[in-house]
C-alpha cells in the first residue's frame, strides 16, 4: 500500500514525540508499504513566530509572513528523517518547493494549484520513506507560499490524490472528529463515521481538526480519509460520501468560531449595482466575506452587514473606508466581539422544525441571535462571543449529541 500519513503539530511537539512518530512511520515500512509523511510544525512554532512578528510591525509584508513562518515545517521535517534514520531506515526530507507543490501567489492562504511528483515517485523508487514540509509551496516565480492555518491537512490530501494513495491519515491529539469542541463540551463524543459534506461544514465553521481546503479535496478526488490520534492505536473518524453512510443524522455536529469580526454599513443606497461595488472591492482585495444580511429599504435606503474572519478586519476596514464615497453609504460600525455557532447535519435537508428547535435552545439561555445563515445542511447564528460557550452546551444538549442511541436518525 502507499500510505500518506499527516502529523499535526502536537504529534511532533518535542524530541520525544518526534520519536514516537518515527517508530509508528518505520513500523509501516517494515510491514512493506510505501510511505509519505507530511509534518507540521513543532508545537507552537507556528503562533510563536507570529507572536515574534508583533514585536517588529504590526503591518508585516504577506510575502515575508511566508518567508518566516514555512521555516517551522523545515525544522520538523529535518528533525523527523534524523530520527528515521537513526531508526535505520532510508528516508529523506522535503520542503514544499522541492516535493513539487506549486500554488497561486495569494500569500498566507495560496492554493495548491499543480503537484510535479516526479521527484517524490523517484525517492519512493529508491526505497525512501518521505517526509514532506506541509503548509507551504512555491508559485510559479518560485517564491514561498503558506496555505493558511493548519494548512498541513491540504498538502497531505492533495498529495494522497496526486499519487493516488491508498490511504490518507490525518494525525492529532485527540481520537478524531467530535461532536462538539471536547474543550468546551465535556461530554463530547467522537464520530465514528463523518460525510465530507457535514465535515467540510464544521471545517468551515470553526471545528479545527482538519483544515476545510483538506476536506474539498479528499471529497473531490475521493481520498479515503482517516482522522486519528497520534498518541494511541484507536480507530478514528473515517470519512465517506453520504451516498455510503448507514445513516444520516440530524444533527451530526456543532461547531463554533471566534475569529469572527462584524461590519455594518448604514444608509447604503437602495440601487442596482452597490452589492457588487461593495463585494467586488473586498474581493479584490482577497477578503472572504461569510455572512451577509441586508435589512429592508426604507427611504431607498438600506443596511447591510457582512461578516469576516477577525484577523482580516484591519484590511477590511480600509476597504471599506475606500469605497464609503463611491459607493455613497454615510457610514459603518464594526464588533470584534461576536462568534458563530453553527448546528451541521446531512439529515437536516429532510427534516422540518430544525431551524425553531436551534432558536429555542439559544432563546431559553437568553442569548441574542445578531445574525442567521443557512444552507441544505447547516443553520449558523452569530450571537456575542462571551456566549458561546453557553451556547454550544446549549446546541450539544438540544440535540441529544452526547446520548449514543440518539433518536433523531433518519435513513440515508
Ligand atoms: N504549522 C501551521 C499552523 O500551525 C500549519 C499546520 O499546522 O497545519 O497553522
Ligand atoms: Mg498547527
Amino acid at each position: 500500500m502507499l500510505i500518506v500519513q499527516k502529523y499535526g503539530g502536537s504529534s511532533v511537539a518535542d524530541p520525544e514525540c518526534i520519536k514516537r512518530v518515527a517508530r509508528r512511520v518505520v513500523d509501516l515500512k517494515k510491514q512493506g508499504h510505501d510511505m509519505v509523511v507530511v509534518v507540521s510544525a513543532m508545537g507552537d512554532t507556528t503562533d510563536e513566530l507570529i507572536d515574534l512578528v508583533k514585536e517588529i510591525t504590526d503591518d508585516p509584508p504577506e510575502r515575508e509572513m511566508d518567508m518566516l513562518l514555512s521555516t517551522g515545517e523545515q525544522v520538523s521535517i529535518a528533525l523527523l528523517a534524523m530520527a528515521i534514520k537513526a531508526l535505520g531506515e532510508k528516508v529523506i526530507s522535503l520542503n514544499g518547493a522541492q516535493v513539487g507543490i506549486v500554488t497561486d501567489n495569494i500569500h498566507t492562504k495560496a492554493k495548491i494549484i499543480d503537484i510535479h511528483t516526479e521527484r517524490l515517485k523517484a525517492e519512493l523508487n529508491a526505497g525512501n520513506i518521505v517526509v514532506v514540509a506541509g503548509f507551504q509551496g512555491i508559485t510559479m516565480k518560485s517564491d514561498i507560499t503558506t496555505l493558511g492555518r493548519g494548512g498541513s491537512d491540504t498538502s497531505a490530501v492533495a498529495l494522497a490524490a496526486a499519487l493516488r494513495a491508498d490511504t490518507c491519515e490525518i494525525y492529532t491529539d485527540v481520537d478524531g472528529v467530535y461532536t462538539a469542541d471536547p474543550r468546551i463540551v465535556p461530554n463530547a463524543r467522537k464520530l465514528d463515521v463523518i460525510s465530507f459534506d457535514e465535515m467540510l461544514e464544521l471545517a468551515h465553521l470553526g471545528a479545527a481538526v482538519l483544515h476545510p481546503r483538506s476536506v474539498e479535496l479528499a471529497k473531490l478526488y475521493k481520498v479515503p480519509l482517516h482522522v486519528r490520534s497520534s498518541f494511541n492505536h484507536n480507530l478514528g473518524t473515517v470519512l465517506k460520501e453520504v451516498e455510503d453512510m448507514e445513516n444520516l443524522q440530524v444533527v451530526t455536529g456543532v461547531a463554533h468560531d471566534l475569529n469572527v469580526a462584524k461590519i455594518g454599513l448604514f444608509d447604503v443606497p437602495d440601487e442596482p449595482g452597490v452589492a457588487m461595488n461593495i463585494f467586488k472591492a473586498l474581493a479584490e482585495a482577497n477578503i472572504n466575506v461569510d455572512v451577509i444580511v441586508q435589512s429592508a429599504m426604507r427611504n431607498n435606503v438600506n443596511d447591510i452587514a457582512f461578516t469576516i474572519a477577525h484577523n482580516e478586519l484591519k484590511k477590511t476596514l480600509a476597504v471599506v473606508e475606500g469605497i464609503q464615497d463611491s459607493v455613497g453609504f454615510k457610514g459603518y460600525t464594526y464588533d470584534e466581539n461576536v462568534s458563530k455557532v453553527s448546528i451541521v447535519g446531512a439529515g437536516m435537508a429532510s427534516n422540518y422544525g430544525v431551524a425553531a428547535d436551534m432558536f429555542e435552545a439559544l432563546a431559553e439561555e437568553n442569548i441574542n441571535i445578531e445574525m442567521i445563515t443557512t444552507s441544505d445542511i447547516k443553520i449558523s447564528c452569530i450571537i456575542k462571543a462571551s456566549d458561546t460557550e453557553k451556547a454550544v452546551n446549549a446546541l450539544h444538549k438540544k440535540f441529544s449529541l452526547d446520548d449514543k442511541n440518539v433518536d433523531c436518525l433518519v435513513s440515508a
